[in-house]
């Protein structure tokens, strides 16, 4: 018999967690070839998701649990998930009830019939705001352009994989985690599973538009150098046109003489150079953050309180 942990994190969702539990139990019924593990990752939530998930616990041996000793994000939850699991296949859905559970089955099936990977893709996006749509639709153009991970636009982090793509995962020991690139990066035979996403069950997002447009920074920085190469085009493009310029300004003076004194032409070039220059600053300034954070090697998580027996844990 096969076994599974399904790793679900959870960040306030005590409206939810009920209903998410019954629905998801009522579908893994229906599979019998397989023995299940709920791995709960509390992401340091400030309601009482963490007293659901222990009675969930001591009514239901399949329950685990970790408590993280705050809220780390959806990535790092996942990945405390993820070093966890000891089982043959993990997978990886969300709380709110949008990953319809209907899908575990067929996905099982993916995995056994010889994929190793086994992911959602949402395809329509209806019941999302336009402006989100278009930025997320740009967001993937972009990073597919940028990078050497191909992306397929609107995986989802909702997932089966088998056990060797888990450790791939936990081998790259990166602390600015964009999974989206991660489990793309890692490769392996991906069966993909067209969904419709289903409106949240309960509760409310937990991602901002100000939380979102980080994710896709970190993800673009993560995955991609190029706009530390685009701000040498930039500047090397910049200074050959002041250059030209010069050059320009000399031989006219020279053959024609002065005319105006050009002010507003020097306030203008002074602008937008100086403009350029802060943009290429700035974009060093992101990729040096992201290496100071790099070294630091700070773990991803901090673990409060888990159900689960320290013999269990490897480090
Ligand atoms: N989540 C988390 N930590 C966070 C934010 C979110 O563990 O800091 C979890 C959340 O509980 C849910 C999943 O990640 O299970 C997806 O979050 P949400 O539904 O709010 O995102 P959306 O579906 O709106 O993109
Ligand atoms: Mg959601």
């Amino acid at each position: 018999m096969k076994t599974v942990t399904l790793i679900v994190p959870c960040y306030n969702e005590k409206d939810v967690l009920p209903m998410f539990y019954r629905e998801v139990s009522a579908v893994l019924e229906k599979c019998t070839d397989y023995a299940f593990t709920f791995l709960f990752v509390n992401d340091g939530s400030r309601d009482t998701t963490l007293l659901i998930l222990r009675s969930l616990a001591e009514m239901d041996t399949r329950v685990k649990y970790i408590s993280l000793s705050r809220n780390f994000g959806k990535e790092s939850a996942m990945l405390a998930g993820m070093k966890y699991a000891r089982t043959d296949y993990v997978g990886i859905l969300d709380a709110d009830l949008q990953h319809s559970p209907e899908l575990i089955p067929d996905m099982l099936a993916a995995l056994d019939s010889g994929f190793d990977i086994a992911a959602a893709r949402r395809v329509d996006r209806s019941g999302e705001s336009k402006i989100k749509s278009a930025f997320s639709r740009g967001f993937y153009k972009v990073i597919n352009k940028l990078s050497d991970v191909d992306i397929a636009e609107g995986a989802q982090d909702y997932r089966m994989m088998k056990r060797k793509v888990v450790e791939a995962i936990l081998s790259m020991p990166e602390y600015n985690r964009f999974s989206k690139g991660i489990f793309s990066w890692v490769g392996f035979k991906t069966k993909w599973f067209e969904h419709v996403n289903r409106e949240r069950a309960a509760g409310t997002t937990k991602w901002s538009f100000r939380k979102l447009s980080h994710y896709a920074l970190d993800g673009i920085i993560g995955f991609s150098t190029a706009p530390l190469k685009f701000s040498l085009y930039v500047g090397v493009l910049a200074s050959v046109c002041g250059f030209l310029y010069a050059l320009y300004t000399i031989i006219k003076t020279l053959i024609i003489g002065t005319d105006v004194p050009g002010y507003p032409s020097i306030i203008s070039a002074i602008f937008i150079f100086g403009g350029l220059i802060l943009v290429c600053l700035g974009v060093i300034g992101e990729y040096i953050s992201r290496i100071y954070l790099e070294v630091k090697k700070r773990p991803v998580f901090i673990i409060d309180e888990t159900n689960i027996q320290t013999d269990e844990i490897k480090e």
